[in-house]
């Protein structure tokens, strides 16, 4: 068969509610060309981000009934940590109420200033973090991860050699090396097991511990079975499993591959800083048997962490981004390629070549998928990443300008996406049309959340 069905069918429905063009016009004015300021209710198809999006299975809420409230110790609580160990194979299992609230506590308890910490692309939140410790997050990507249209299986693989002069020189100072799977900020792009187990030999040569940003690992998993030599009659459990057995602990936003609505943890081997990271758990999150969450979300959790393993589940979910990668290659727009696993990335300066990038033309590309579909994506480029010229004031554009459309897991149907591949191939018809935009307001700091922009003259 060539028709590849969603491996689930729908027991719970949420109504989206149609809106005409012209109201979109008016929405998109009133919300000051912003989507982030579009209300919820107001989209149709939300390809805003595949964090916390996603949908619920039968089993997870069934699972929420037993959620465990118990302050210590419950029964939630070792049934997370159990489902945790099976994958991951670490000691110390310890719930966060998100991602960050990981991020945070790792790096309290083991950086310090001046400190340097390597990894392929470190996520915003995650080089946020480091930052706030005064350390420094160093990007070690493999060149081709930079090359939007260069085809690469494994574009999110760590530049060894660089990593290997890096640690050369700066060995002393890096209490930690790290690498994101799949590299969300480079595109979703995977990281090969074979460069998984050199860049943990590299830090290892050093006693440097190896973390794993793991928030899309079974994408990563999966794109290993189908891309690397001698992985594909393996598991993608078995491939997980050796992909974690290389490193020393973890951090997981939940909201990603444990297909839960909120919810994230920390892992690791070494009890010394098992003992320290839950001390401050303890401050500022809870107690390390719930960690901010409620004993049903450690429940929904563990059976998310079973599911997202699921090798239909994997292959629908990966085979959707290429798909509309493929349809949107076919019309001549250009995309970053291959498709990683969670979103597809369109280069808006492809898109509009007669908008500049003082103009912003992704926030454009956003606005104008929004009048024609009801579609939401996030502007990453000038808007996102770029400066002000602390001397001049005037803008310095961000390297790439891109939109990028991001796929909550199992939430939308084939026909969701065959309506978005055509609502971005007519507005790619009708660019000549589209104008440019400036901004009106902006606050000091992430000004992609709140700016205000209006139509350039
Ligand atoms: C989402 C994400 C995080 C942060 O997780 P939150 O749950 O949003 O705090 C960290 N790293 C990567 C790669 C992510 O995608």
């Amino acid at each position: 068969m060539k028709t590849m069905i969603e491996p689930f069918k729908i027991k719970m429905v949420e109504s989206i509610r149609q809106t005409t063009e012209e109201e979109r016009i008016e929405i998109l004015e009133k919300a000051d060309y912003n989507p982030f300021r579009i209300k919820a209710e107001d989209i149709l198809i939300d390809f805003l981000t595949d964090s916390g999006t996603g949908a619920m299975s039968d089993r997870q809420w069934a699972a929420m009934m037993t959620g465990d409230e118990a302050y210590a110790g419950s029964k939630s609580f070792f049934r997370f940590e159990k489902a945790v160990q099976n994958i991951t194979g670490f000691k110390h299992i310890i719930p966060t109420h998100q991602g960050r609230a990981a991020e945070r506590i790792l790096f309290s308890v083991a950086v310090k200033e001046g400190d340097m910490i390597p990894s392929n692309t470190h996520f915003d939140t995650t080089r946020a973090n480091i930052e706030f410790n005064k350390a420094e997050a160093v990007d070690l990507v493999i060149p081709e991860g930079k090359i939007p249209t260069l085809e690469h299986p494994f574009k999110g693989n760590m530049d060894l050699k660089r990593l290997s002069g890096f640690l050369e020189k700066y060995h002393d100072n890096v209490p930690i090396g790290m690498i994101t799977i799949t590299n969300n900020s480079g595109g979703g792009q995977p990281v090969s097991m074979e460069n998984i187990r050199e860049t943990s030999k590299l830090l290892h040569k050093y006693g440097i511990p190896f973390f794993i940003d793991a928030c899309r690992f079974a994408e990563n998993a999966y794109f290993i079975k189908l891309r690397e030599k001698g992985y594909r009659d393996k598991k993608v459990l078995e491939i997980a499993r050796e992909m974690f057995s290389y490193a020393d602990g973890c951090t997981m936003s939940a909201k990603k591959d444990a297909m839960v609505n909120i919810g994230g943890f920390l892992a690791m081997n070494d009890d010394t800083l098992a003992m320290n990271s839950r001390n401050l758990l303890i401050l500022t999150e809870g107690f390390p048997s719930y960690g901010g969450l409620a004993g049903r979300d450690l429940d929904a959790l563990a059976v998310g962490l079973e599911e997202v393993l699921q090798e239909d589940y994997l292959k629908y979910r990966l085979r959707t981004a290429a798909y509309m990668g493929e349809r949107l290659t076919e019309a001549g727009i250009d995309i970053i390629r291959p498709t990683g696993g969670h979103a597809v990335y369109i280069d808006a300066k492809a898109f509009y070549p007669h908008i500049p990038a003082s103009q912003f033309p992704g926030q454009v590309l956003c606005g104008e998928l929004y009048r024609k579909g009801g579609i939401r994506g996030v502007e990453i480029g000038s808007v996102m990443f770029g400066k002000k010229d602390p001397e001049t004031g005037s803008e310095i554009p961000a390297e790439m300008e891109l939109v990028r459309l991001a796929f909550p897991r199992r939430a939308y149907t084939q026909s969701h996406f065959d309506f978005a591949i055509e609502a971005i191939i007519e507005t790619y018809g009708e660019r000549d049309r589209a104008k440019g935009l400036k901004i009106t307001w902006e606050p000091p700091f992430l000004r992609h959340f709140t700016a205000k922009f209006t139509l350039a003259d």
